[in-house]
């Protein structure tokens, strides 16, 4: 079970082992959405993360973790867009070689970012799922050490820095909403932050479009769902099948998942704009989309609210702005 493979000592090793490469970043109070929810709401920015995501951290974790033979031998994966840009950031920084492999659905401002970053882009497959069995082979064919986007211990431990950050400047937190996706940044926070206080109401939060990980634990096993198009793009992507750890950690420490639309998503991108001028992606916006559509069901006093990433395309920032303006 993860409970014995991982331990919040884990967490503490990785937070010192990315310093150099990983930003500590604000955790912030928002008075318009404290108003909005009644209770203290705060926002944690990994939406101003190096490479505009909170993904740098367990890829960093993951990467200064490899032994000098894995690391002459280069690092592959598979992306959304977001977990290819750290991969590729922290290649760089360390010398060591990497392949990223994407859909074609990835946008192209990720893209451009992988390979600007100097990594080799693949660009493979309809879907995350399909760029995943192309990266498997390819992994093989080239020795390379697979850096998973979510289902790893490093990665997972790197992910949870963010818990512990959050605890260290907000002790009294009560809920905890975090965008859900493979579950990589959930499993990383709920962990941690559960350690320290059990009592934690920890929310996870999906798109409507294809939420993977809410289907399948509704089901109890992982099942496939239909990619459709998101502005929650981060998001999207199905689970691994052998999936060993964010499943039945997920299933174990998430109290409540909660499921937002594509407006609510737009309104709470905007919301972020307006109000603390802050570029949020749609992905990243899910839990303000959430306090703000009020959909969770249990909220405590003291809440915490991670906005996981900044990557908006500009078209999309474009008619963001265009609907806000319209709505006002
Ligand atoms: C990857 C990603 C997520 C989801 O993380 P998982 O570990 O796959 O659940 C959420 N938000 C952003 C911006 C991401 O890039």
């Amino acid at each position: 079970m993860p409970k014995e493979d991982l331990s919040l000592g884990d967490i503490y090793i990785a937070g010192q082992r990315i310093t150099a490469i990983a930003r500590r970043t604000p955790l912030v109070d928002s008075p318009n959405l404290s108003t909005v929810v009644g209770s203290k709401v705060f926002l944690k920015l990994e939406n101003i993360q190096v490479t505009g995501a909170f993904k740098i951290r367990g890829a960093a974790n993951k990467i200064l973790s490899l032994s000098e033979d894995e690391r002459a031998r280069g690092v592959i994966t598979v992306s959304s867009g977001n977990h290819g840009r750290a991969v590729s950031y922290v290649a760089q920084k360390v010398g060591v070689n990497a392949t990223i492999c994407v859909p074609k659905t990835v946008p192209n401002n990720k893209c451009q970012a992988i390979t600007a970053l100097g990594a080799e882009l693949v660009i493979k497959g309809e879907n995350a799922d399909e760029a995943m069995e192309y990266a498997d082979e390819l992994q093989v064919e080239r020795g390379m050490t697979m850096v998973h986007p979510f289902d790893d211990l490093e990665i997972i431990a790197g992910q949870g820095t963010i818990g512990l950050e959050i605890v260290e400047k907000f002790p009294k937190i009560d809920t905890i909403i975090v965008p859900l996706s493979g579950g990589g940044l959930m499993s990383g926070i709920a962990f941690a932050i559960k350690s320290i206080i059990p009592t934690i109401h920890v929310v996870g939060v999906s798109m409507e479009r294809g939420p993977a990980m809410v289907e399948s634990i509704k089901a109890g096993r992982i099942v496939d769902i239909i990619e459709t198009p998101t502005l929650a793009d981060a998001l999207a992507g199905g689970l691994n099948k052998d999936n060993k750890y964010t499943f039945p950690m997920v299933q174990q420490y998430v109290d409540e998942t909660v499921l937002v639309s594509e407006k609510e998503i737009a309104e709470a991108v905007w919301f972020c704009l307006k109000h603390h001028n802050i570029i949020v992606e749609g992905g990243g916006a899910v839990g303000v989309a959430a306090l703000l559509s009020k959909r969770v069901q249990k909220l405590g006093g003291n809440i915490a609210v991670v906005l996981s990433g900044g990557n908006l395309p500009l078209q999309a920032l474009r008619k963001i702005i265009a609907d806000g303006e319209v709505a006002k």
